[in-house]
């Protein structure tokens, strides 16, 4: 049986034995979404009450510390059942989904976040279960435990940019290099670097590049604030690098009518906008979401002198 089946059968196995997963994988056929038309591409917002918890956690070293961490083996839920992955890491069925089909990759040890090293790991992924999109939020952008390490996974056909980039009308291939090639978005709203290539050694090369350059720029930080969403078919990984300059937007912080309830990650940007409050979902604009993209991600012109190859 391939991973990929095994990992189905994980999904049958646990919404027939686990409630809350059941419960949760339903509603979320309920939920409210609308989408936002900016003419040359859309995103969609969602209302997903059950991602309460993640989008507000507290990701301070105290707040983390103080808590027992929900991704270690000993504190997860005795009905959630894992599937391991190569060396050291386990598949889990996420109980607070997003998507139709949303898995937790977790780490077998409580070691940090962090995509230096792991990198290739995520290529793995992206092939061994290649109906799913891989991601990975960094532990300043998006991780609601940056002291475990993880990834997520979500079933292809449900973020607007895998579409996006099919259609190729708002990105185009910058260069063509040993292995890869890197493409660049253009009136997209976020700078996104992508690369498309067959060849796991030249992917991971260029994407150390890439991270090499950018812990310049953030030298304050542990690694460079980073979103990932990377995929595979047709014997090709799609890897969308998403460099981000903050973690939350002021609408995070803001009291009253003002507030919006929207930590963006991964999902956010590759189209799908989460908000888990009812009020922020029915009032929240396309201007609102384009200044939350523009505090919280590079400009397209910003990202350039961080291309690898250049
Ligand atoms: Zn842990």
């Amino acid at each position: 049986m391939s991973y990929s089946e095994s990992v189905n059968d994980l999904f049958v196995s646990q919404l027939s034995e686990w409630d809350l997963a059941r419960q949760n994988y339903q509603q979320l056929g309920n939920v409210k979404v609308k989408k936002i038309d900016y003419g040359a591409f859309s995103l969609v917002v969602q209302f997903n009450p059950g991602r309460i918890t993640s989008s507000s956690a507290k990701v301070d070293t105290r707040s983390i510390e103080a808590r027992p961490c929900f991704l270690c083996e000993k504190n997860r839920p005795v009905q959630q059942r894992g599937l391991p992955f190569e060396n050291g890491f386990t598949t889990l069925i996420n109980p607070f989904p997003i998507f139709k089909r949303h898995l937790t990759i977790v780490s077998d040890s409580h070691i940090d976040q962090r995509i230096q090293g792991n990198f290739e790991m995520m290529l793995k992924l992206a092939k061994a279960i290649p109906d799913f999109v891989i991601f990975y939020n960094g532990p300043q952008c998006g991780a609601s435990a940056p002291d475990h390490l993880h990834f997520q996974a979500g079933n292809k056909g449900f973020l607007p940019i895998e579409n996006d980039f099919t259609v190729g009308r708002l990105c185009r291939r910058h260069s063509d290099n040993n292995g890869y090639e890197l493409w660049l978005w253009r009136g997209y709203q976020r700078g996104i670097i992508t690369l498309k290539g067959d060849d796991t050694s030249s992917l991971i090369k260029a994407f150390e590049t890439f991270v090499n350059k950018f812990a310049v720029k953030q030298s304050d930080r542990p690694e460079p604030m980073l979103n990932i969403l990377a995929s595979y078919s047709g014997g090709f990984w799609i890897v969308h690098l998403i460099p981000r300059k903050l973690h939350r937007p002021s609408q995070f912080f803001a009291e009253g009518d003002s507030k919006i309830l929207l930590s963006p990650a991964s999902v956010d940007m590759g189209g799908v906008v989460i908000t888990p409050r009812e009020d922020d979902f029915n009032k929240i604009t396309p201007a609102d979401i384009s200044d939350i993209l523009n505090q919280t991600c590079y400009s397209e012109n910003e990202l350039l002198p961080l291309i690898p190859g250049d």
